[in-house]
């Protein structure tokens, strides 16, 4: 995790927030590849969740809702972690990440962990002028719930009839008692989070089922690698009372398994109890049978940032390899080449020959349009070197002999072979590749 973290920062992928203040614990920011790394993984998102399907619709909530929102939800109720403090070094815990309460893990002392109390994570905020009670209100810890309080506005408007899904990608907030393990676990995040609403016909397991297999698919499709992912299914004494079935992905990171996204049947529960806390009828009201009843939903909520961090860490290699006669080492970022977030790299032979340079430029403006490309120019090794860290999948290399016969020099990132391209197929080229 070092050297990824090292690498991050070096690279331009992820800072950690107000740095030149001394930081801020769960905070951070993404650099000019992290940003584009992110989005990319969002836009995969985006893609096969809602663009390629035609029964699931888009969505974007407000951040702040009516406070009421979160005491239907049982977030202000029950949105707790177990905090204990340790008397004698005054480190903080959260109890369920104690292997024993005897003991304190930092200091050693025993005997010293306080009693476990109860911390709401919900982050506070006031809205308007006047700090008193009526004007408190909450960010929101996951974008679920703006989706639940619209369901009659969105379903009415799209003209959607169950079995349908609305999905929206957006920043949740929650104020973690320990933030750690670089942007796996934060205070602010960003959630990727469908809800799909089934009709009661006894197929409401069969729609688990289906999309587990449409998320297992997903992650294959984006290259995580298998053997570092498993779905694991909760028994039902870890499963919260309301949902019939759930499973947790998980990657392997280099610190144990972590949960990336929670897939959940979580039966009418939702919508239940909005209906009894906003006393609005939010039963689907069937037109062809004249019924109405409430809708059993299946979630499938992934963190964006758990989920960037793992492409980075699934694509992140240091091996030896051959150079010329002897053996050197290099740092790669296997991305898959949608998620890389520069697809080729152009550079000219040499920097001090204004005719490479111009045609490298004219060649990467070219490929700009279609690819997500970067021109860059130095010193052959070091250009490559660097691309390879960043996980750019081709290099090309504009020299002399371009000039003549109006071929370039293209590498593969993984072989590292060098193909002979002629210039105008080099789109084709990429385009079949990527
Ligand atoms: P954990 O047990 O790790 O705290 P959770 O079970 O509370 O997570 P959910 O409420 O199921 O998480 O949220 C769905 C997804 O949102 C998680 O799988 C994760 O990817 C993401 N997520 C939740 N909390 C955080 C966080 N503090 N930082 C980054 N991502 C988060």
């Amino acid at each position: 995790m070092e050297e990824i973290t090292a690498l991050a920062k070096r690279r331009g992928f992820i800072f950690q927030s107000s740095e030149i203040y001394g930081g801020i614990g769960g905070f951070f920011d993404y650099g000019p590849l992290g940003a584009i790394l992110k989005r990319n993984v969002k836009d995969a998102w985006w893609r096969e969740m809602v663009e390629r399907r035609d029964d699931v619709v888009a969505f974007d909530s407000s951040i702040i809702m009516h406070p009421r929102t979160w005491e239907a939800s049982g977030h202000v109720a029950a949105f707790h972690d177990k905090l204990v403090d340790c008397r004698n070094c005054k480190h903080r815990f959260r109890a369920d990440h104690l292997p024993s309460l005897d003991k304190c893990p930092d200091c050693g002392m025993s005997g010293t962990l306080t009693e476990p109390r109860n911390f709401n994570l919900m982050m506070r905020t006031a809205i308007g002028p006047m700090e008193d009670t009526s004007s408190q209100a909450y960010l929101r810890p996951e974008t679920a719930q703006g989706i639940f309080v619209n369901f009659k506005n969105i379903y009415q408007s799209a003209r959607k009839k169950p079995p349908f899904g609305i999905a929206q990608i957006g920043k949740s907030f929650r104020n973690e008692i320990t933030p750690g393990n670089f942007t796996y676990r934060v205070r602010e995040f960003e959630q990727a989070e469908l809800e799909f609403f089934v009709p009661q016909d006894g197929n409401d397991l069969g729609w688990f089922e289906q999309w587990v297999a449409a998320r297992k698919q997903w992650y294959s499709d984006y290259g995580v690698r298998p053997d570092r992912l498993r779905f694991y299914e909760l028994t039902p004494e870890e499963r919260p009372f309301y949902a019939k079935a759930g499973i947790d992905v998980e990657y392997l990171f280099p610190w144990g398994w972590g949960e990336l996204e929670s897939i959940a049947h979580r039966g009418t529960y939702d919508l239940d109890r909005h209906i009894e806390y906003s006393g609005k009828d939010l039963q689907f009201f069937d037109e062809a049978t004249k019924a109405k009843y409430t809708p059993i939903l299946i979630e499938s909520s992934a963190g964006m940032d758990r989920t960037t961090l793992t492409m980075l860490v699934d694509a992140y290699e240091r091996e030896t390899v051959a150079d010329g006669e002897k053996q050197s080492e290099r740092t790669v970022l296997r991305f898959h080449p949608k998620i890389a977030p520069v697809q080729a790299g152009v550079f000219p032979l040499a920097r001090n020959k204004p005719d490479l340079v111009e045609r490298a430029r004219t060649i990467e403006a070219h490929l700009r349009t279609r690819f997500r490309t970067q021109y860059d120019e130095g010193n052959v090794g070091q250009l490559y070197r660097r691309q390879d860290e960043i996980g750019t999948p081709f290099c090309i290399m504009v020299d002399y002999e371009t000039l003549g016969d109006a071929t370039v020099t293209v590498r593969d990132r993984d072989s590292m072979r060098q193909d002979r391209v002629a210039e105008d197929a080099l789109s084709t080229y990429l385009a079949e590749r990527l």
